[in-house]
C-alpha cells in the first residue's frame, strides 16, 4: 500500500480494533466485510454476524433490544418512524381481505395510516368509541375477519387512559391480537405488554428519544410476531439509520429521571390550572390539556408564553404548548372537531424537566 489513493481508502479499516468503549460505539456503515467464504457462510448459519445495516445493525438492534426489555417483551424491532413501526406491527398480523378495529380518537397520522394507507393494501378498518366497550365488541360479532385491536395506552389530546384489561379479555374472547400505541405513557408510566398485549408501539421521536433530535420508532412484544414485523421493515426498507438508534439510546439512557421530573411538573401545572380553565390531566404521564374559558384570548395567551414555545410535537425537555385545533386536529372539519371537544379554545402542553416555579410562574404571566 503505497499511493496515497489507496492509503486514504484502507488505512483506518486495516487497523485490529481491541479497543473497549465504555459506551456502545455508533456502527454507522451501510454494511458489514467477511475475510473469507466460510465466514460468510458463518452469517447465515447464524453465528450472529452482521451482513447489511438495512437488514440488521448492531445501534437499531440494540434500541429495539432495550425498548423490549424496557416493556418486559421477549423482543423488539427499531423502525424509521413511529408510523413505520406501527404499519410493520399491523402488517405482522393483517394481510389484504383482514379487518382491524381501531380507537377513533387515535393519533391524526395514525388515523390517515389506517384509514388511507391500509385501505389501499386490502386492510379494513373500523373505528369505534373505545370508551364503550360494547361498540368493540359489536365489531367483533359482526367481522369475523377482524384480527386485530389497535389503540393508544393514553390518547391525545384529552389523554383518555385506554383500559388495557378490557381489551385483552376481548381478544382472548375472539380470538384476535392486541397492539398498543404506548408513546405518550412511555414503559416509565405503562406496560401494555405486561397486560397482556401482543405487540407495543412507541413513536422515539417522543420521550425515549426525549429530546427532539430524532425521528424514530419501536415496536415490542411477542417473538414470532416481531420476526414477522422485522421482515416488514426489512422489505418495505422502513429500517432506522444507525446514528439514529445510537441517539435514540442515548436519549432512552435518561427516560424514567426525565420522566420523574416532567410528571412531576406536570401534576404541579395541572393543580395550577385548576379553577383556571378546564383540565384534563389522568394523574400519569407528562402532558396535560387545558381549555381557556370562552371569554379568554387564545391568540394573546400563546403570545404572552415567554419561553414556553409553541411546538407542533410533544416530549422534549423543554416545557412546550401545541394548538389542536390548528395543527394535529386542523384536517377534521369544524363540525367533527366540536364532537371530540377540540374547540379554539383547547391547549395542549407538555411539562419539560425546567424548574417547576419557572413554569408556573411564565403561566401565571400569561393568564394575567
Ligand atoms: C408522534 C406520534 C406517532 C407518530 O410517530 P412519528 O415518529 O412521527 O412517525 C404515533 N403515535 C403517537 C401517539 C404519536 O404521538
Amino acid at each position: 500500500m503505497d499511493m496515497i489513493e489507496t492509503k486514504a481508502v484502507h488505512t483506518a479499516a486495516l487497523e485490529e480494533r481491541t479497543i473497549k468503549p465504555k459506551v456502545m460505539p455508533l456502527y454507522q456503515t451501510s454494511a458489514f466485510s467477511f475475510s473469507s467464504l466460510e465466514e460468510l457462510e458463518g452469517y447465515y448459519e447464524g453465528n450472529g454476524t452482521y451482513l447489511y445495516s438495512r437488514t440488521a445493525n448492531p445501534n437499531t438492534d440494540a434500541l429495539g433490544q432495550t425498548v423490549a426489555t424496557m416493556e418486559g417483551a421477549p423482543r423488539g424491532v427499531a423502525a424509521s418512524s413511529g408510523m413505520a413501526a406501527i404499519l410493520a406491527g399491523i402488517l405482522s398480523v393483517a394481510k389484504a381481505g383482514d379487518h382491524v378495529v381501531a380507537a377513533q380518537d387515535v393519533y391524526g397520522g395514525t388515523f390517515h395510516l389506517l384509514k388511507d394507507e391500509l385501505a389501499r393494501m386490502g386492510i379494513q378498518v373500523h373505528f369505534a368509541d373505545f370508551a364503550y366497550t360494547s361498540e368493540i365488541e359489536q365489531i367483533l360479532i359482526d367481522y369475523p375477519e377482524v384480527k386485530l385491536i389497535f389503540s393508544e395506552s393514553i390518547t391525545n389530546p384529552f389523554l383518555r387512559v385506554e383500559d388495557i384489561e378490557v381489551l385483552v379479555q376481548l381478544k382472548k374472547h375472539y380470538g384476535v391480537k392486541v397492539m398498543i400505541d404506548n408513546t405518550f405513557a412511555t414503559p416509565y408510566t405503562i406496560n401494555p405488554y405486561n397486560s397482556g398485549a401482543d405487540l407495543v408501539a412507541h413513536s422515539a421521536t417522543k420521550y425515549l428519544g426525549g429530546h427532539s433530535d430524532v425521528t424514530a420508532g419501536v415496536l415490542v412484544g411477542d417473538a414470532v410476531l416481531i420476526a414477522d414485523a422485522e421482515d416488514r421493515i426489512v422489505n418495505l426498507g422502513m429500517n432506522l439509520s444507525p446514528f439514529e438508534a445510537w441517539l435514540t439510546l442515548r436519549g432512552i439512557k435518561t427516560l424514567a429521571v426525565r420522566m420523574k421530573a416532567q410528571t412531576a411538573n406536570a401534576k404541579a401545572i395541572a393543580a395550577f390550572l385548576e379553577g383556571k380553565a378546564q383540565v384534563w390531566y389522568p394523574g400519569k404521564g407528562a402532558i396535560v390539556t387545558f381549555a381557556l374559558p370562552e371569554t379568554a384570548d387564545v391568540s394573546k395567551f400563546f403570545s404572552s408564553l415567554g419561553w414556553i414555545k409553541i411546538v407542533p410535537t410533544l416530549a422534549g425537555v423543554e416545557t412546550t404548548v401545541s394548538y389542536p385545533y390548528g395543527t394535529s386536529h386542523r384536517a377534521l372539519s369544524d363540525e367533527e372537531k366540536v364532537k371530540i371537544g377540540v374547540t379554539k379554545q383547547v391547549i395542549r402542553l407538555s411539562a419539560g424537566i425546567e424548574g417547576t416555579e419557572d413554569i408556573l410562574a411564565q403561566l401565571s404571566a400569561a393568564f394575567n
